[in-house]
């Protein structure tokens, strides 16, 4: 029988802010445990909490981005259970009110493009981290992460593989990113991820019995969590057997899931309206105010590179994976406007390994837009020997010269001296008889191999935008037909 796999995705990010949801405690990764906390975070009894308004301009940011619907009045609820990391024994949350409603985020494109549905977006608080003995004897708490702003993302079961749950996370984390609201770095739990899977008979409308996998480490673990289960469903089903709806961990290293949990009843978090925390009203010139903050987004971006520049998808899928770089790469196809094309090989390739090589951000690059730019120009223009490009890029890294001294001072100008081309050309001519007797007779075509003929004879000094030119004048010379005559 054939299958269709069904996913849904519940994403948590952290928002990028300086201080925590409701108090003034920092909120940053890695500082000493317990170190950034305060009575409204740690749950005091008499403390109040406070909104922070930065968490909600980048709430409603995201909440544009993915086209979903601001809503007017927004509350907090506190969802009560208990946890050693949840000093408060309850989460600040959103229940039934939660700021934003609806929303869609594409995967594919072109042809393949596929609108996911977002069913909700919620701004919560979050709760601290256990650390654990290496007997299992003992649990430490730290309570920095407590009351950290997340955003909480949840996807409809619009994914149909675990491919295309990779690409909705990719698209996701590049959305926000681009947006400013979160790093999104995995390692340090700004980005955390929960996969809910099922199969069903192809044609069969109703969902067959899910499964949530949790312990997803990066999008890689989920795309493999996610094929792991759905052969493991397969395999129970055709077994004859049924499955349970439950919580499984992924164990990375041993490439599978384990049953954390049966998920026989939904708790109950017996959630109401936080007394502490007031309605907040979203007016419509707040959110025009942080509407105006939005970039181009990155699928936009590579879908216009592609429309209007002519570049691969590759490329600029590339180029638009790091905004800076993006950013970056505008600016020089807006110095060098004859070429974007040629500016994206530039930029993806050379320039963005010499970035790699030395660790530097796109920010730190030595070589500015305007140098790149420059140089691009330079060997377009044959002013610059093509093979000696790359060579004067990298010394570009390390010489803040202008770039023609560079060039100069690493013998890379090219050979554009008429007598020089011209005895270059001779030369050709005599090492490839037969393509100048083609090129007599009016064989255009033969003016390459006579090109390819002086960039070989003089290892790529020479111009060979300048060689036709001379080719043409030593073709017209009186006695350039008996010099070489038919065989
Ligand atoms: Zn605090």
């Amino acid at each position: 029988m054939n299958y269709e796999t069904v996913i849904g995705l519940e994403v948590h990010v952290q928002l990028a802010t300086r201080t925590k949801m409701f108090c003034a405690c920092r909120a940053e990764f890695g500082a000493e445990p317990n170190t950034l906390v305060c009575p409204v975070c740690l749950g005091l009894p008499g403390a109040l909490p406070v909104v922070n308004k930065r968490a909600f301009d980048h709430a409603i940011k995201a909440a544009l981005a993915f086209h979903a619907k601001v809503a007017r009045h927004t509350k907090f609820d506190r969802k009560n259970y208990f946890y050693p990391d949840l000093p408060k024994a309850y989460q600040i949350s959103q229940f039934d009110m939660p700021y934003c409603a609806g929303g869609w985020l594409e995967i594919g494109q072109n042809g393949d493009a596929k609108r996911i549905g977002i069913t909700r977006i919620h701004l919560e608080e979050d709760a601290g981290k256990l650390l654990h003995s290496t007997d299992h004897r003992a649990s430490a708490v730290d309570l920095n992460r407590c009351g950290t702003p997340l955003l909480e993302i949840v996807s409809e079961p619009d994914l149909r593989s675990p491919a295309e749950a990779h690409q909705y996370l990719t698209n996701l984390k590049l959305t926000l990113k681009y947006l400013g609201v979160s790093d999104c770095n995995m390692e340090e739990g700004s980005l955390r991820c929960d996969a809910n899977v099922s199969i069903r008979p192809v044609g069969q409308e109703k969902f067959g019995v899910k499964v949530e996998i949790k312990n997803l480490n990066s999008f890689r673990a989920v795309e493999k969590a996610l094929a792991h289960e759905v052969v493991r469903h397969r395999e129970v089903i055709e077994a004859g057997g049924t499955i349970r709806q439950e919580t499984r961990l992924w164990d990375e290293a041993a490439g599978v899931t384990r049953l954390l949990r049966s998920k026989e009843q939904a708790h109950d978090y017996r959630y109401f309206p936080d007394p502490d925390l007031p309605v907040v009203e979203i007016g419509e010139a707040w959110v025009r105010e942080v509407a105006a903050e939005i970039p181009e987004l990155p699928l936009a971006k590579i879908a216009r590179y592609q429309r209007e520049m002519g570049l691969s998808r590759y490329d600029a899928e590339v180029i638009c994976d790091e905004q800076p770089l993006s950013l970056f790469f505008d600016e020089t196809a807006r110095l060098f406007p004859d070429s974007p094309k040629k500016v994206a090989n530039w930029v993806t390739q050379d320039f963005k390994a010499n970035l790699n090589a030395r660790r530097l951000a796109v920010a730190h690059s030595p070589v500015t837009p305007a140098r790149l730019a420059e140089l691009i120009r330079l060997v377009e223009q044959g002013e610059v020997q093509k093979l000696k490009a790359k060579e004067i890029l990298e010394a570009m890294f390390d010489d803040d010269r202008p770039v023609e001294a560079i060039v100069d001072s690493r013998g890379g100008r090219a050979v554009r001296d008429a007598g020089a081309m011209e005895s270059l050309a001779e030369k050709a001519i005599a090492a490839a008889p037969r393509a100048w007797q083609d090129y007599l007779g009016g064989k255009e075509a033969a003016l390459k191999s006579l090109v390819g003929q002086c960039m070989k004879l003089s290892r790529g000094a020479a111009d060979p935008k300048a060689l036709p030119a001379i080719f043409e004048r030593i073709r017209a010379r009186p006695h350039a037909q008996p010099l070489f005559p038919k065989p």
